[in-house]
């Protein structure tokens, strides 16, 4: 493989398995990984936190400067954030963030926020991100652009099971209803609502192998480095 490092761009619904592509396809490729929705997640539970209305944007904006993400630089495996000093990794996780994160990324001033540093974080290449607006918003001219699509029932199982997995009770019907929640807000917002880029490539993973969606995406890279 070359050695000339490009920015990949992978976008997709919740629960598509756009991050363990993003996250296999870094590691391949010896790339950074940044996981975009950890920081609208990050921002969301400091909402919670501070007992923000997660649905006044002024409320939320003025609590922007009090907000410091860090996101240690390292390969793909060990992928943490840290909110004001603290590794939030695991706590950015839960069904009480998932629930009102897509309310708090519909706001104007969260995404200016966070795409000025999802862009200073791919400034020289070498990177893999994933999230909404990766390939039409934050890196347009992504060498790379990947749509990363999988069936609703399929989605619903991966989610479900990786929540049984951490030991978390959430039923299968809420999983269902926080996905469907989650992809009307971020398909129908208005500022940088989750489209596929006119020149991503789609992976359709329903039928495909964790090892079978890598491959794709590599013959990707492989088509344009
Ligand atoms: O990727 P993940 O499901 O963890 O993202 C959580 C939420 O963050 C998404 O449902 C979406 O509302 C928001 N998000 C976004 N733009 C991104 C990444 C995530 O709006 N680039």
């Amino acid at each position: 493989m070359t050695q000339r490092k490009i920015t990949i761009a992978i976008d997709g619904f919740s629960s598509s398995g756009k991050s363990t592509l993003a996250r296999d396809l870094a590691e391949a490729l010896n790339y950074t990984y940044l996981d975009s929705g950890a920081m609208y997640r990050a921002v969301t539970l400091y909402c919670i936190n501070h007992h923000i209305d997660v649905n006044d944007a002024t409320q939320v904006e003025a609590a922007l400067p009090h907000i410091n993400l860090h996101i240690p630089p390292a390969l793909s495996k060990t992928f943490a954030i840290h909110l004001n000093d603290r590794d939030v990794t695991d706590l950015i996780r839960s069904m009480e963030v998932s629930a009102v994160v897509s309310e708090i990324a519909a706001i104007s001033a969260v995404r200016a926020f966070l795409v000025a540093q999802q862009q200073a974080a791919g400034k020289y290449g070498g990177i893999v991100m994933d999230g909404r607006d990766i390939g039409t918003v934050v890196f347009p001219n992504a060498e790379l652009k990947i749509f990363v699509e999988s069936d609703i029932e399929t989605r619903i199982d991966r989610r479900h099971q990786e929540l049984i997995k951490k030991g978390n009770t959430t039923s299968r019907l809420e999983v269902k209803q926080n996905l469907l929640h989650r992809d009307n807000i971020d398909s129908t917002r208005e500022d940088s609502p989750l489209l596929k880029a006119k020149d991503a490539h789609t992976i359709n993973n329903t039928n495909l192998t964790r090892a079978q969606q890598l491959q794709a995406a590599i013959d990707l890279v492989e088509s344009v480095t």
